[in-house]
């Protein structure tokens, strides 16, 4: 191995690009020189650049909030500049006419504030932006190996298999070992089956709910719907969910393209147009005028997702193997996977950054010093793993009608967990205990209200006598 510590990123979604911009940000600003300060930085992807990738696919092209927590990983980054420039700032959530609960009093929900403003646009978008920095800047630390899938040979000595692929053919394999590889691979985590099958101390919990959805492109949205702003996410139904968002068209934040995510609770397939029309009729009837024929055409031949399953592990870091991002922790979405991916790596790098002065001092090896920067790194971040699954879990469970106007309500009053999740100043730790509490004053106060009720009835029926009664 070289003098420089080698550290491996799998996987370039935004957990990956924030970390690998974090750290090649602290080489940097070490004081080395400018190809690296001790640190030799590859991230790998299976997938090609953020920037040969097709810019709209219709499955991924959900529309992400950039909120609270995201915000704080970005400004840790110094990345906001050009995601002011890359993104659409992002204001809240619009509530259109909702044919199911048009009685309750709520049509806008303020998501962000003006101290920590966000963003909104695809994963595309923010992989985009995250590359285009790490590339104009710090392409003496990070080198990208794209269209290489990586798999792990050896934990003892971290050495990882690379498989280059072109046209869907393997090019070339080769092995290489690293001090410090960080799985940050998404919820299928490579990486985190590989520390599943050497360390028989690591754990992973899965679970699945009926959670799935499919996309539809709002192909009319530009020309039809002016008055939809892209900064605000469109809700034209909650149960069963219909919410809309924009992504930069073609020509950036001047022009958009609009996607509507359709929730279901099971795998979903419509047959024909007609039956299509019937739901966007169910879900809001301003749909109809938002999509074409051939878009709802292409919508019945689009796969279901099932996004419904999520995925823990204890700890999340085993020898010099950590995990990141969904890899760590995946969950159903609460507008919350991009926000905590990011700021996970944030907290990896503080993590590395206090043992930042051992590594460079090179008093001891880097895999022994990397390992405690691990062992704090699952202290401080795996509460918030477990209260992200159990927010995922928890969420969108219950009676609907309970659930809607409990949601709506607890928003509106800014208690809300969607909204709670989305405050900087709240660990996710915070915003799940806050949840149990308050749910525990409701059912409470719901049981008092229930038992007033009886005992009112009791005492009525008491003081009249059968006769008035029966009058
Ligand atoms: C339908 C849907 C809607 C969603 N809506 C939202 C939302 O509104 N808000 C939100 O914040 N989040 C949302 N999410 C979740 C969000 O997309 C993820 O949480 C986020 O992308 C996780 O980032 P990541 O970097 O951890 O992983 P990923 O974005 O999954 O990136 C992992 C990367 O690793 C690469 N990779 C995988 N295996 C290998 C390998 N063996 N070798 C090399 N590379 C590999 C992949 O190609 C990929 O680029 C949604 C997800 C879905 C499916």
């Amino acid at each position: 191995m070289s003098s420089k510590a080698e550290i491996a990123i799998v996987g370039a979604g935004p957990a990956g690009l924030t970390l690998a911009l974090a750290l090649a940000r602290r080489a940097m600003a070490s004081g080395h020189d400018s190809s690296g300060g001790g640190i030799a930085v590859t991230v790998y992807d299976k997938q090609p650049s953020h920037f040969l990738a097709q810019r709209f696919d219709v499955d991924r092209s959900y529309t992400i909030d950039i909120t609270g927590h995201g915000r704080k990983a970005l400004e840790y980054v110094h990345a906001t500049d050009v995601f002011d420039e890359a993104l659409f700032e992002f204001k809240g959530l619009i509530y259109h006419h909702l044919p199911n609960v048009s009685f309750l009093p709520v049509n806008r929900i303020d998501a962000v504030t003006e101290e920590s403003p966000g963003y909104t646009g695809s994963r595309g978008d923010i992989c985009r932006a995250l590359q285009q920095i790490i590339e104009e800047k710090f392409s003496g630390v990070v080198a990208f190996c794209w269209e290489t899938g990586v798999s792990v040979e050896s934990d003892d000595t971290g050495t990882l298999v690379e498989e280059r692929t072109s046209g869907g053919r393997t090019v070339s394999t080769r092995s290489k070992a690293f001090d410090l590889i960080v799985g940050a691979d998404g919820a299928g985590s490579v990486v985190r089956a590989a520390v599943e099958r050497f360390d028989p101390t690591f754990y992973i919990q899965k679970r699945s709910t009926s959670k799935y959805c499919t996309m539809m492109e709002l192909d009319k949205a530009e020309t039809v719907g002016k008055e939809l702003s892209p900064e605000w996410l469109q809700v034209f139904n909650v149960i069963p969910l219909s919410v809309a968002g924009a992504v930069g068209g073609g020509l950036g934040r001047g022009s958009a393209r609009w996607f509507c995510q359709f929730g279901f609770t099971r795998d979903t397939i419509f047959s024909n147009v007609e039956e299509v029309k019937r739901h966007l009729r169910h879900c809001s009837p301003k749909l109809l005028d938002l999509v074409t024929d051939e878009e709802m055409e292409k919508f019945i031949e689009r796969k279901c997702q099932h996004i419904g399953r999520s995925v823990s592990c204890n700890p999340l870091r085993s020898g010099r193997f950590v995990l990141l991002g969904d890899a760590a922790c995946a969950f159903p979405p609460i507008g919350q996977g991009v926000n905590a991916a990011m700021e996970s790596a944030m907290v990896l790098d503080q993590c590395i950054g206090r043992v930042w002065n051992s590594f460079t001092s090179g008093s001891e090896p880097a895999t022994v010093v990397f390992c405690q920067a691990l062992n704090d790194f699952d202290a401080e971040w795996r509460p918030s793993t477990d209260a992200l699954v159990w927010l995922g879990d928890h969420l969108w469970s219950g009676n609907v009608m309970w659930m809607l106007c409990k949601g709506m309500f607890s928003s509106k009053l800014g208690l809300g967990v969607l909204s709670r999740s989305k405050d900087r100043t709240l660990s996710y730790y915070d915003v799940m205990t806050e949840a149990i509490a308050m749910e525990q004053r409701l059912r409470y106060t719901g049981w008092a209200v229930g038992a007033l009720g009886v005992l009112g009835v009791g005492l009525t029926l008491r003081t009249l006598s059968p006769r008035q009664f029966l009058r």
